[in-house]
């Protein structure tokens, strides 16, 4: 992977740094839309829990697929496709498809970022890119601390900006 910890966390912490600093109305971006684009963020890993239920479950002898049709550009784009369908149509809807784009694509870019690599163009190119961070440093437990780091950080800074500890 990264775990899927990583992909939900970081995902929800980048979609809500936009919000707080860039986005002038945030009504636009709602909190529910941030949720829903961190599990936008796991969607490509849904590759491995269909793995197992076409092979485990209904006993079909596939091979192996995880990280090749859903770690794509193509899979991302039929997201856009449908943010930009729904543009002029429903403006809501249209957002929401925007934001599981971003989820989808930020997800295929931290795998890139991390692990031995994804093939971004396939089935055009079976090419595989990726500069495996998690293993040239061979430390399992960097990203532990990374995702530690970047969960403290994060609460420190919504503790600034919204005074989340009001509400605990
Ligand atoms: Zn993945």
């Amino acid at each position: 992977m990264p775990q899927a910890v990583v992909h939900v966390l970081f995902t929800i912490i980048v979609l809500d740094l936009f919000r707080d600093h860039f986005l002038k109305n945030k009504r636009e971006l709602p909190l529910h839309y941030v949720f829903i684009g961190g599990i936008a963020g796991l969607l490509p890993d849904i590759d491995v829990p269909l793995f197992w239920i076409l092979s485990n479950f209904l006993g079909l002898n596939v091979p192996w697929f995880h990280r090749i049709f859903t770690h794509t550009f193509l899979f991302a784009v039929i997201f856009l496709a449908l943010s930009l369908v729904y543009f002029d149509l429903n403006r809501k809807a249209s957002r929401l498809f925007a934001v599981i784009t971003f989820g989808v694509a930020f997800h295929i870019f931290l795998d890139w970022l991390f692990t031995g690599g994804v093939a971004p163009l396939y089935p055009f190119s079976d090419a595989v890119y990726g500069l495996n961070l998690v293993g040239k440093l061979s430390l399992p437990l960097a990203i532990e601390g990374l995702e530690a780091i970047v969960l403290l950080w994060w609460l420190w800074h919504e503790e600034k900006t919204h005074k989340i500890s009001d509400f605990i």
